[in-house]
């Protein structure tokens, strides 16, 4: 998975191309990171400014829908809507009227942009709503997604895309077919620390990559959410957080896996764990020879991304949750600014919108399919004990 075309130096690039009076970005150590922040707001707001080949309104803000009003939803997705420059919190979809009446009041949302799930699909007839953002259990994202393009509206679909590569390859058909574009909450991919990382291993700074590290878990806590049910969760921790360990080690390497083993752990809470898997940990082998253990669990927690190299080491712990990030190498600390990952996320799957542009291919649908294409072949591996051919 190669993301040079987001990375730092395309970054630095477009900036100044942009302003050329623009003052050169501080560091948090001469700065201090309320300025660093300040000055990184007022770039990103720059950056977000449509371009004046806009297919859309001048200055107009995309409409998003947010479809599932969970956790996710409401603690991070509505709030960060609040921020963002390219696109706004336009619609709700949800099947509990009290959650419509607080989300109207509290984002002054018109009745007429709040839908339920029978009434969904009249979303086609608003002209408030550009892009749908399906933020619902995963077996429930293909529906959502095929509806949503249907209604002649673009898509985010949060992670993992689906629980089937057959459900990815309709989805991406629907969109297609559609003539609408389908990204990913893929939010890293728009978040400094996460992209340099990706720099530092795609451009061999510290020499090629040798081995990894590359883990997500955390101690799960209601045992009878959706989360532990495999039918809407397509299995266990390694659906939920070992996608972004699968994400680490391929955006870091640049590469695809050619070969996968796994392993389950034994199980320690058999009652908790009946359905999905407690500890799952696999090994990927890439054509460059480079190698990456990694761990997911939903019993204990650890997030760590960690790439050994011929001359040197970098490291992002914590390294795939909401922030701030924190990095380091063999040669000192990481230092980039502190971002909200899901402003920049929607902001820049807004930009592309607005400017009529292809999303970029590592946040599309075709990148979602890649990921759950592994998670399955990880689960094959350890069901069968067999090293699994990722060539063919
Ligand atoms: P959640 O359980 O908090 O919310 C799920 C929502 O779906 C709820 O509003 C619920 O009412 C609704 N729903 C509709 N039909 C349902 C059904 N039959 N069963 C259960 N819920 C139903 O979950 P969440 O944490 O918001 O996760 C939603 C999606 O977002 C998942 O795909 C998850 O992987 C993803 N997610 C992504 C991130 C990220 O960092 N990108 C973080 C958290 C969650």
């Amino acid at each position: 998975m190669k993301n040079t075309d987001f990375s730092r130096r395309d970054f630095i690039q477009r900036l100044s191309a942009l302003s050329a009076g623009l003052s050169s970005i501080p560091l948090i150590g001469s700065a201090g990171a309320q300025g660093y922040q300040d000055e990184y707001a007022r770039i990103h707001s720059l950056l977000a400014k449509p371009e004046s080949t806009s297919i859309f309104q001048p200055g107009r803000k995309l409409g998003i829908a947010l479809v599932g009003l969970g956790s996710y939803s409401k603690n991070q997705l509505a709030p960060a809507l609040q921020q963002t420059q390219n696109c706004r919190l336009a619609g709700i979809v949800t099947g509990t009227p009290s959650k419509a009446e607080e989300w109207m009041k509290k984002y002054n949302i018109p009745k007429e942009n709040v839908y339920d799930y029978k009434t969904f699909d009249r979303i086609a007839d608003n002209k408030d709503i550009d892009v749908v953002y399906v933020v619902l259990p995963n077996s429930m994202h293909r529906e959502y997604v095929v509806r949503a393009a249907q209604a002649g509206k673009h898509v985010i679909c949060e992670k993992p895309m689906a629980i089937t590569e057959k459900d990815c390859q309709a989805m991406i058909d629907a969109c297609k077919k559609a003539n609408k574009q389908l990204a990913i909450g893929y939010r890293l991919h728009y978040e400094p620390f996460t992209k340099e990382v990706m720099r530092l291993g795609q451009e061999k700074v510290f020499g090629p990559v040798k081995f990894m590290e590359s883990s997500d878990a955390f101690r799960i806590g209601d045992p009878t959410q959706w989360r532990m049910k495999k039918e809407f969760a397509g299995g266990g921790p390694l659906m939920d957080v070992g996608i972004y360990a699968v994400q680490g080690a391929r955006y870091v390497t640049g590469e695809e896996p050619i070969s996968v083993t796994a392993q389950f752990s034994p199980k320690t809470e058999p009652q908790k764990f009946k359905d999905v898997e407690e500890t799952l940990f696999w090994q990927f082998q890439f054509p460059s020879g480079a190698v990456c253990n990694s761990t997911t669990s939903y019993t204990a927690g650890v997030e760590r991304l960690y790439a050994s190299c011929q001359n040197g080491w970098f490291e992002l712990s914590p390294a795939f949750g909401y922030g701030p990030l924190k990095g380091r190498t063999s040669k000192g600390p990481i230092e980039q600014p502190v971002v909200n990952h899901q402003a920049m996320h929607m902001d820049g799957v807004c930009k592309n919108l607005i400017d009529g542009k292809k999303l970029p291919d590592h946040i599309t649908g075709e990148e979602g399919l890649r990921d759950v294409r592994l998670l399955q072949a990880i689960y094959r591996a350890a069901e069968t004990g067999r090293k699994i051919d990722l060539k063919a």
